[in-house]
């Protein structure tokens, strides 16, 4: 770094001295006291003012919330400074640790350290929370019997309004669960979107509960465990994904139940992805559970028929706008895969693809062909054999049973069940359904309402349907 001359040092001492005071009347007393009031003046060099502070969270935090907005004009501490002085064309901050010895800005030869100029040309990206993928927004997300209630209720927890109030009062945390490529993702990405969009000044931290481990983990090591802890409690809506990744891990799920609690109290907002219900997360603390379960608790079913065929019309627009895919195409789609969203998008794209790399135009038989494997993939993971043999399973009693004319209430419950579920997981209808448990259609109609009737009424009932679903759909 080059010695300053008299005149840029007369520069740097005025900048100096008017920094902290210029911050403070942009961002206020509150963030200023509670983030900014921490920079110090480190260099000047190059049109660029080099601020720095004492910990990695801290320098992470303010370079993406405030470096580029946020005051009173939204221009963030670079629009501010740069509009102060013809002087300054870039602001950095930088981390340095507080061992070692403070830098006199007179001193020029301690700023010579390559380490720190390098430092400061990194624009570092904010190591907690993950970008929001651009698509995942309301506006992407086809709605359907399934998900009409999980929509209904993202659209609620984002806009305080009267109609609104009970779920945005009430729905803290807001937990949406389900198999996987069902959209829980993208519908809490929405969410996000959303208040970014109507609220600027709302902090939102969308991460998965792995990173949330992973960056706890390292302020334990770091002894930086005090800025986590202030990082996450100044959070207006923390999105945390893939949450039964915290199974077992119980040093995380105490700092989560911490950070929890204490957002819920500051009337924060709080959304938790997972694949299961909180009931179901093994190795889990109960005081976590009963937090977990205590919110709104969403299930994400798999789209219905009607829903996977719009759904798959959306992906042909959005992958392929200029080959409508014919009905006959989609119409097969819709009917072989009925697990997963994600897998629908797979099959859609893999047609793009071979239409776009041979020239081949998609025709139902070879639409067929090219999809042969998704189809038979998506047929065995989910069927009414599967669902058969693991409630036959769990309740101990033999496959056959379940076909039978038995009225033992032994039977009853279990037949019950692996209708409803058939009913639910796979994209059989009513008469095949009928087939697979040797039933006519009234029969299987009542045991569908039957178990809906005590799925309302029966938590114990719910308890088992739950865990069942889910050993199904995650094997
Ligand atoms: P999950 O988080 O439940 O595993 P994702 O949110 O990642 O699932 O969804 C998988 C894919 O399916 C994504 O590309 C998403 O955009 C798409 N998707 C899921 N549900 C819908 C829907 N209802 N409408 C449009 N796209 C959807
Ligand atoms: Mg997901």
């Amino acid at each position: 770094m080059k010695q300053l001359s008299a005149e840029e040092h007369n520069d740097y001492s005025q900048i100096s001295a008017a920094l902290h005071p210029i911050i403070k009347n942009e961002f206020g007393e509150k963030v200023y006291g509670s983030w900014l009031s921490k920079l110090s003046f480190y260099a000047f060099e190059n049109y660029e003012i080099i601020l720095s502070v004492s910990s990695k969270f801290l320098r992470d935090w303010i370079r993406r919330e405030y470096l580029h907005k946020g005051g009173r004009g939204n221009k963030g501490i670079n629009g501010i400074l740069t509009s102060f002085s013809s002087e300054i064309k870039k602001v950095a901050i930088i981390f340095v640790a507080q061992k070692q010895p403070e830098v006199s800005p007179t001193v020029t030869e301690n700023l010579q350290s390559p380490s720190v100029s390098s430092i400061s040309k990194y624009d570092n990206v904010f190591p907690f929370g993950v970008e929001l993928n651009k698509r995942y927004t309301f506006k992407n997300f086809i709605a359907g019997d399934s998900n009409k209630l999980a929509l209904k209720v993202a659209k609620a927890f984002c806009e305080k309004s009267q109609k609104n109030s009970f779920i945005y009062n009430q729905g803290n945390p807001l937990f949406f669960y389900g198999g996987v490529g069902l959209g829980k993702t993208h519908l809490s990405q929405a969410i996000a979107w959303h208040i970014k969009d109507h609220d600027i000044s709302n902090k939102i931290l969308y991460l998965s509960a792995e990173r949330f481990m992973y960056q706890f983990v390292k302020s334990l090591q770091k002894n930086d465990l005090m800025d986590f802890k202030q990082i996450f409690r100044s959070i207006d809506t923390l999105i945390i994904d893939d949450l039964q990744f915290i199974a077992g891990k119980n040093g995380t799920q105490e700092e989560l139940l911490c950070t929890i609690s204490e957002l819920i109290s500051n009337k924060k907002k709080i959304i938790l992805l997972c694949d299961k219900h909180p009931n179901n997360i093994e190795n889990i603390g109960k005081k976590l559970k009963s937090i977990l379960s205590g919110g709104l608790v969403i299930d994400f079913k798999c789209p219905d028929f009607k829903t996977r065929y719009q759904i798959l019309r959306h992906f042909n627009k959005a992958l392929l706008p200029d080959k409508e895919l014919d009905k006959k195409i989609i119409s097969l789609l819709a009917e072989k895969i009925n697990s997963n969203v994600r897998a629908l998008e797979g099959a859609v794209k893999k047609l793009a693809a071979n239409h776009i790399l041979t020239g081949e135009d998609v025709s139902f038989e070879n639409a067929k062909e090219v999809l042969n494997d998704i189809i038979i993939s998506s047929e065995q993971k989910c069927n009414v054999e599967k669902i058969q043999k693991i409630v036959a399973n769990h309740f101990s009693i033999k496959i056959s049973d379940l076909s039978s004319k038995s009225r033992i209430k032994d039977i009853i419950i279990p037949r019950q069940i692996a209708i409803y579920l058939s009913k639910k997981l796979t994209s059989k209808n009513i008469s095949e359904i009928g087939l697979k448990f040797n039933k006519n259609h009234s029969t299987i109609i009542y045991n569908i309402k039957k178990s809906e009737e005590a799925l309302a009424n029966n938590q114990e009932f719910k308890n088992i349907v739950i865990k069942l679903e889910d050993k199904i759909t995650s094997k």
